[in-house]
């Protein structure tokens, strides 16, 4: 074979490959018309080389932001330097459709990108390749990761019978509310609630019931706290919530209008219809408060005289 031949061969085998590669490649010239289009971009594009062929990319393709795309390619053609962009900066450059079945979770191909400044003889950059990768794969499990990892910090927080934020927790937000308060000194409570003859309900109708009940009250509490408020499950049938920004006549309100609400609603399991109270104590922070275990006990000590003023009621403290 003479050198002329098999340098011809190689030629062709490299252009083989490089129509057969599992990437993208496309070279634009400085008006951004398309030049090479390879077999990656066909398949996915669904145009064929000779469609695409000194046609404009932007006008072609409209998903592709154009001042942004300029930007990015003037600086390689005038630097000569290499440009990227991945998939979390931008999911895609060109909106093809993803057809792996292992990652049907994804309605189009994830890709990262790659701008490599191609020279001409005379040293000039005269035109740009486009390298594109469909990096899917990896983009869904991260994104499914990501998700997985925030519904487990959620799961961490929250108490799993009541949906509410758990002791653990619901402790960490008082304290840095109590922190918050040091400096911004806005008047903030703190209610704790407890179910009246909870042992009652138990004994008289099973802990099924019991658990039903403390659902009941959560789902109220749910419903009636502002999204700025911190609502937790203290102990077994004990609640405890954060009224941040709130006066002491403000969430005496609330804790009223919350009682109120339970000793008018009914619990219904089965053929089983419960009636129930609960007794709350309200505590405004102030500057003889030096720390947030001391706001619970002030809170605990009003919810203690609820309970020996008959139950059923709502105290604050200082008492009102
Ligand atoms: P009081 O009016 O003085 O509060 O009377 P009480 O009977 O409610 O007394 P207390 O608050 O001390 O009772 C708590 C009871 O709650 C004791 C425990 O058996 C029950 N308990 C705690 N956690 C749960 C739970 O998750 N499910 C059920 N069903 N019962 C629970
Ligand atoms: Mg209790
Ligand atoms: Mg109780």
């Amino acid at each position: 074979m003479s050198l002329e031949t098999s340098q011809l061969n190689e030629l062709h085998w490299l252009m083989e490959m490089l129509h057969n590669i599992d990437v993208g490649l496309v070279v634009l010239d400085r008006e951004y018309n398309i030049q090479i289009w390879n077999g990656f971009m066909e398949n996915h594009s669904g145009l064929l080389p000779r469609e695409v062929k000194d046609k404009n990319l932007f006008s072609l393709f409209d998903e592709i932001p154009e001042d942004w795309f300029r930007r990015k390619a003037e600086s390689v053609f005038l630097l000569k330097n290499k440009a990227f962009t991945i998939w979390e900066q931008r999911s895609y450059l060109f909106k093809f459709q993803n057809y792996r079945p292992i990652t049907g979770t994804a309605d189009h191909m994830y890709q990262n990108s790659t701008f490599i400044p191609l020279m001409a003889v005379n040293g000039e950059v005269s035109h740009l390749c486009l390298i594109i990768y469909d990096v899917t794969d990896n983009a869904t499990h991260k994104l499914e990761l990501e998700k997985a990892n925030k519904e487990l910090a959620l799961l961490s927080q929250t108490d799993g019978l009541t949906k509410l934020f758990n002791r653990m927790h619901w402790e960490r937000c008082l304290r840095a509310e109590f922190k918050r308060w040091t400096r911004s000194k806005n008047p903030s409570c703190l209610v704790m609630i407890d179910i009246d003859h909870f042992k009652k309900i138990n004994d008289e109708y099973g802990h099924v019931v019991g658990d039903e009940t403390i659902r009941h009250i959560s789902a109220l509490i749910r419903e009636q706290v502002r999204e700025t408020d911190v609502s937790g499950r203290y102990g077994g049938e004990e609640f405890a919530i954060l009224l941040s920004d709130t006066t002491l006549d403000n969430a005496h309100v609330f804790a009223e209008r919350l009682r109120q609400t339970v000793e008018a609603s009914v619990v219904k399991y089965n053929d089983i219809d419960l009636k129930y109270t609960i007794s709350a104590g309200v505590s405004e922070i102030n500057e003889a408060i030096s720390t947030y275990e001391a706001w619970i006990e002030c809170a605990d000590s009003a919810l203690y005289r609820s309970k020996e003023g008959g139950r059923n009621r709502v105290t604050t403290f200082p008492n009102q």
